[in-house]
């Protein structure tokens, strides 16, 4: 189980994970969009870094809730409130709960992708984040329900939000500021998908001895 105290590790980890990749996601976004993407996140996730000290006897549902609100007021851009809203939906289902079940992240991924589409008005085939989180999420749906294997089903998982980023080099966007190139966003893989499996990865290597 993943508490307070792993969860905040988890968080730190995903910041210093973004800040290492900060060029590269940039760099992805001069692409097919504004170059800020990898610049946005790092200052978001380096807010929350900032304020996760202060967390330490909170529990689960309100780190996550401090987590989106911050991305929520520090990140700018489409991703700011995506990532943002991401986190308080998943903050809504781990409320009241000691910590953090391999089937509550289940459920709390699933209630991130809804939260995602809802706000973004989007769905998979865009050539945005979903591209990489949806896939992920059968993925280690699927392997979870038949081997109960959280770790295998981590790995299905980020291997899924791999493919998916693979993928998004083949399709046009449709959301967000690649949209405006139309037929010109092909060949360029999305940045949002990239940072989404990012974190992934991230959760994934925290978690290689259970949830
Ligand atoms: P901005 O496009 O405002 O500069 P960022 O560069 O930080 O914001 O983030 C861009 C990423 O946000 C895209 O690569 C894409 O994955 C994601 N994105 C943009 N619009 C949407 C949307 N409507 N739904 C889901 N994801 C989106
Ligand atoms: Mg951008």
């Amino acid at each position: 189980m993943t508490d307070a105290k792993k969860l905040i590790s988890v968080m730190e980890a995903i910041a210093q994970a973004v800040s290492e990749n900060k060029e590269l996601l940039t760099e992805l976004d001069s692409a097919i969009g504004d170059s800020d993407h990898g610049i946005n996140l790092d200052r978001g996730f380096q807010a929350v870094a900032g304020k996760l000290r202060t967390l330490e006897s909170s529990d689960v549902g309100s780190i996550l809730q401090t987590v989106g609100m911050t991305l929520i007021s520090t990140v700018g851009g489409a991703s700011g409130p995506l990532y943002g809203t991401a986190f308080l939906k998943a903050a809504a289902v781990a409320k009241n709960q000691p910590g953090i079940e391999a089937q509550s992240f289940i459920e709390m991924l699933g209630a991130a992708i809804d939260g995602i589409r809802y706000r973004g008005k989007s769905q998979r085939g865009e050539k945005t984040m979903l591209d990489a989180l949806i896939p992920a999420y059968e993925a280690l749906t699927e392997e979870y329900t038949q081997s109960k294997n959280f770790a295998a089903a981590m790995q299905k998982a980020v291997a899924a939000a791999e493919e998916g980023v693979e993928y998004t080099k083949q399709i046009i966007a449709t959301k967000g500021r690649a949209s405006y190139l139309g037929e010109r966003s092909l060949g360029h893989q999305d940045p949002g998908a990239t940072s989404a499996t990012l974190l992934l990865q991230t959760i994934q290597n925290s978690v290689v001895g259970g949830v």
